[in-house]
């Protein structure tokens, strides 16, 4: 963290970082001031099905770019694109279609596709949330291959419920094909969760939603998650999914360590109430909420959001809560060994210049990618 900072950008890449009174100010350089902001790089978002009226496993190109600009322009650098559970053919050319798209060499205008999360389709039918009954499976190391072979293997998370049969080996086996394993959607008990850490997991899938309630007797994979260290943890913080005392409870258990904001967003962020895409489904937004059949189908949440969400729910500092949306996404996901991302790592001289300038309340006031200052 620099005090009183200053980057100066260079053909859309940090040329140089350091405090104002160290760093000089190129001659002819356009100055933009940000005056008592923090600047911080660009967000990582693991967990999104959508936005801007477009859902990624339906968008084409020009869907992919409206996605990558608006989520660019709320501050996030990077993100996993999130499946839902569909019929495996729609699936599969959904992989495929994401796979092409983050091969291909043409750069984001804004945020990043770094990866694909898959939420389903081995999910519980006790929890399964919106998630279409018919669509789920059992775990299947073979279903599984067959998903990765069709994306190219640019699978980096999972989302999976313990208490499966086969699905401790399905966790030890995709943690070895490089793909992390998430706890959710699922009723597991505490010992089933105990067991699918032990085979691998590593993480919690929008903790407290679709999961069975804390109870005293039997914690689940909230207790589980909550009390574990090595476990991380996602969370929705966009005060709908969750009363804001179960926020500050995650906080004191997770912290600047262990917790990750997601958005779970969907199609109908940044859009007016009306209907929308969420895989095969058609979602209703009214009055902030996402609805299918009277039941949350995902948010229409913004990361930066959820950072201001949290400092104010929890009092946690900006500083403390800034890990949340950039190192911790990344640390669980291995990014920080990985050359080829810089998502959710320090700003570095020679890295493409995504920075956000965030105000003493975590408020988003400025969001650039390679540079350039987006539109709000
Ligand atoms: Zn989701």
């Amino acid at each position: 963290m620099v005090a009183d900072p200053r980057v100066v950008v260079e053909d859309g890449r940090i040329a140089a970082i350091g405090s104002r009174s160290e760093c000089g100010i190129p001659p002819g350089a356009r100055v933009l001031d940000y005056a008592g902001c923090m600047l911080a790089p660009a967000f990582l978002d693991i967990h999104i099905h959508g936005c801007a009226g477009r859902d990624v496993m339906e968008a084409d190109e020009a869907g992919m770019v409206a996605i990558s600009r608006f989520l660019g322009a709320r501050g996030t650098g990077g993100f996993l694109a999130t499946t839902v559970t569909a019929p495996m053919d729609a699936t599969l050319r959904a992989l495929e279609r994401l796979a092409a798209r983050m091969r291909s060499e043409r750069a984001w205008p804004g945020a990043a596709l770094c990866g694909i999360h898959l939420e389903g389709p081995f999910l519980s039918h006790a929890k399964r949330g919106v998630h279409p009954a018919g669509d789920l499976l059992e775990p299947s190391v073979a279903v599984f291959d067959r998903m990765m072979e069709a994306a190219d293997g640019c699978v980096r998370l999972m989302t999976l419920a313990p208490e499966l049969p086969g699905a401790a080996e399905l966790a030890r086996h995709a943690t070895r094909r490089g793909v992390r394993v998430s706890m959710g959607h699922s009723n597991a008990t505490a010992l089933e969760a105990q067991r699918l850490m032990e085979a691998g997991a590593a993480s919690a899938t929008h903790t407290f939603n679709a999961m069975r309630a804390l109870d005293h007797r039997e914690p689940g994979i909230a207790g589980v998650a909550l009390t574990e260290d090595a476990l991380y943890a996602e969370l929705i913080c966009d005060g709908i999914h969750l009363d804001p005392r179960m926020v500050r409870l995650w906080w004191k258990m997770k912290g600047r360590e262990r917790g990750i904001l997601v958005t779970d967003a969907m199609a109908a962020t940044g859009m007016p109430d009306g209907e929308y895409r969420l895989g095969e489904m058609t979602v209703q937004l009214a009055e902030g909420r996402a609805t299918a059949n009277g039941v949350l189908a995902g948010s229409v949440l913004t990361l930066d959001r959820a950072l201001a969400n949290l400092v104010a729910f929890t009092g946690a500092s900006v500083e403390n809560a800034l890990p949340l949306v950039t190192r911790n996404p990344a640390a669980m996901l291995d990014f920080a060994d990985a050359n080829s991302h810089t998502h959710g790592r320090d700003l570095r001289v020679g890295q493409r210049a995504d920075v956000v300038a965030l105000d003493g309340e975590g408020r988003l006031r400025a969001s650039l990618m390679a540079g350039v200052e987006q539109q709000q």
